[in-house]
């Protein structure tokens, strides 16, 4: 309880929100019960930097981010539940009371509970935002100073898929929050991974000829996410080296997300009849060139080429 105070007063000292439409999508269910452990506050280590997983003080841009301890806040478990989901669902804050029918939906909309608690934790003298990814680590990245809209404005035309509108032209109440596009970024890629994994375990069976597009959201929102790196480059371009972070995060995500997707794209249940274009079109369309052109820049064209092939 104290823990949650705690937060409530850091919530009115830096003006960090929740936004309200958070659950568009997801319905009620009641695959998750009431935490049985304490909070975050309670865990030892729960904020502790976990060492540096590259060449050292030197960080690089692709050398990882530096990650931050997120210990387990209970200890539920349902084998039908998948490992992936499993190591998300231990980390539930304790004052998230929501359920979700769908497993993939579960770990997106934890995922960004998890998010709000280290965008809580993480924005004491500035603004940053967390980013949760399964093993029990996170990330915390300094805001740039650009707004949502800039990124959207950097998203070319070719490259707008089904959630653009929703999520990057709309949504104003994040505009001051750029980092929004990563935090839904990461919990479609986390959402995705489950699925995939809940697939190939064989703990969900698909109807036959029913699609999801589950893993396709998962390149759709790296994209989105690389077009922040483009309008970063353009709009403050300082802020690469005021926070290592921002780059070696997506660096370490891009590669992430794009491994998510190449396993999942191709199974019967995940293929999406815009994925093909989608993909073409960010490896080769005219309007498309100055995002490859920036991700080149900043990670040299044999990284580029073998996480994205452009
Ligand atoms: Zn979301």
């Amino acid at each position: 309880m104290a823990f949650a105070l705690a937060l409530a007063t850091l919530t009115a000292g830096c003006g960090v929100f929740r936004p309200k439409s958070r659950r568009s999508s997801p319905t009620p269910h009641g695959n998750f019960h009431a935490p049985a452990q304490p909070g975050y506050g309670a865990q030892p280590g729960y904020g502790a930097p976990l060492p540096p997983s590259g060449a050292g003080a030197a960080q690089s841009k692709l050398a990882g981010p530096r990650w931050m301890a997120v210990p387990p806040t209970n200890l539920l478990l349902d084998p039908r539940w998948g490992p992936t989901l499993t190591d998300i669902a231990q980390r539930k804050p304790p004052r998230e009371t929501g359920h979700w029918d769908d497993p993939a939906t579960s770990a997106h909309e934890l995922s960004h509970s998890i998010h709000f608690e280290l965008r809580l934790l993480s924005s004491t003298d500035r603004k940053r935002n967390g980013f949760y990814v399964p093993g029990g680590r996170a990330a915390i990245v300094d805001e740039p100073a650009i707004r949502k809209s800039d990124v959207a404005a950097w998203v070319p035309p070719s490259l707008r898929g089904s959630r653009y509108d929703h999520y990057l032209a709309g949504k104003p109440g994040w505009d001051a929050r750029p980092l929004y596009v990563w935090d839904e970024w990461n919990a479609y890629v986390n959402g995705a991974a489950v699925a995939i994994e809940r697939y190939e375990l064989g703990l969900e069976l698909h109807p036959e000829n029913q699609r999801s597009d589950r893993v396709h959201a998962a390149l759709e929102f790296t994209v989105y996410a690389t077009a922040l790196m483009l309008a970063v480059a353009q709009r403050d371009s300082g802020a690469f080296a005021r926070d290592p972070q921002l780059a070696a995060f997506f660096a370490f995500n891009a590669e992430r997300a794009m491994q998510v997707w190449n396993r999942g794209a191709g199974l019967p249940p995940f293929r999406w009849d815009d994925g093909p274009r989608l993909i073409g079109a960010l490896r080769g369309s005219a309007d498309a060139e100055a995002l490859r052109a920036q991700v080149r820049a900043l990670y040299g064209p044999a990284w580029t080429q073998r996480v994205f092939g452009f």
